[in-house]
């Protein structure tokens, strides 16, 4: 048995990493949705795959809404306390 943490789950869509709201593991090939509304088809790969196309970038829109529900201040804004 493998265990793995859903919450852990960020995937990398076009060099852009996502959060989810995925409940359990997806099965491979399953399509899953991010927080921002981008679906795509789960493939598994090692971690250290993960910057075989280039370090990913964190999705802007997921991060605004994982913010949001989890009422963390948006980034913009922690910024402009500085
Ligand atoms: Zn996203």
């Amino acid at each position: 048995m493998i265990h793995i943490d859903p919450e852990a789950i960020h995937p990398v869509v076009d060099d852009v990493w996502h959060r989810t709201r995925l409940a359990r593991i997806p099965e491979p090939g399953q399509v899953i949705a991010m927080l921002c509304g981008v679906t795509a088809a789960a493939t598994f790969e090692p971690l250290n795959q993960r910057r075989a196309h280039g370090a990913p970038t964190e999705c802007p829109d997921c991060d605004r809404i994982y913010r949001q529900e989890h009422n963390i201040p948006q980034a913009r804004d922690r910024l402009r306390q500085r």
